[in-house]
């Protein structure tokens, strides 16, 4: 199943254009039956999404925080530690975070075409703290990028995902994740990704 796993919302991100109403619209009209959330330090927009969406539609939180060494997806079953995590803060360490937890590297050298100048060394780093890393991100449309962080993947054995970014409604699902299980909560989320089961894709272009 295809799932956009890199979503923002207004008001939870002041950045977004997206109302909640208008995701959860989007998200019946594209005929969606899980949605992750991925706000900047925040989980109210989940909270709201979670009481409004009808029967049937399953929505997943997640937290991105960015820290000096990039941005982060957090995916945890643990509401309190997502709700404990800041718009801007460190990656907490693997032993500061609770059992069902995944990290994504979000965008990897976001507008820094092919990592230029990051040692081997700081990369592996980085790496070694992520259970996933974004190939796809539709806001950084980068093919070096993507390229880079495939190989940043395969040399590190971790989750490639593809999340779409998107702060407005015309691009969701532009990038996404395929799972080739049925993914319906944070467990079974967090779950495909540390057993690497996840697919980077991108929507083909229209014309
Ligand atoms: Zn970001
Ligand atoms: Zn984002």
């Amino acid at each position: 199943m295809r799932i956009d796993t890199h979503v923002h919302t207004s008001p939870g991100s002041r950045c977004s254009q997206m109302s909640i109403k208008e995701y959860l619209k989007a998200t019946n009209d594209i005929g969606l039956s899980t949605i992750c959330v991925t706000n900047h330090g925040e989980i109210g927009d989940y909270e709201i999404l979670r009481a409004s969406a009808p029967a049937g539609l399953h929505v997943i939180p997640g937290v991105e925080i960015s820290s000096p060494d990039g941005d982060f997806l957090v995916f945890s079953t643990d509401m309190a530690f997502l709700g404990s995590l800041n718009a801007v803060q460190a990656l907490p360490g693997r032993s500061a975070r609770p059992p069902d937890t995944a990290v994504v590297w979000a965008h990897p050298f976001a507008g820094n075409p092919g990592g230029a100048g990051a040692s081997k060394e700081y990369i592996r780093g980085i790496a070694g703290g992520v259970d996933g890393i974004e190939v796809f991100n539709g806001n950084w449309p980068d093919e070096e990028a993507s390229a880079l962080a495939r190989s940043i993947a395969h040399e590190n054995g971790l989750a490639e995902l593809g999340g779409s970014d998107s702060h407005r409604l015309d691009s969701l699902m532009r990038c996404h994740s395929i799972f080739t299980r049925k993914i319906t909560n944070a467990a079974e989320l967090v779950a495909a990704i540390m057993d690497r089961q996840t697919v980077a894709a991108r929507a083909l272009k229209k014309g």
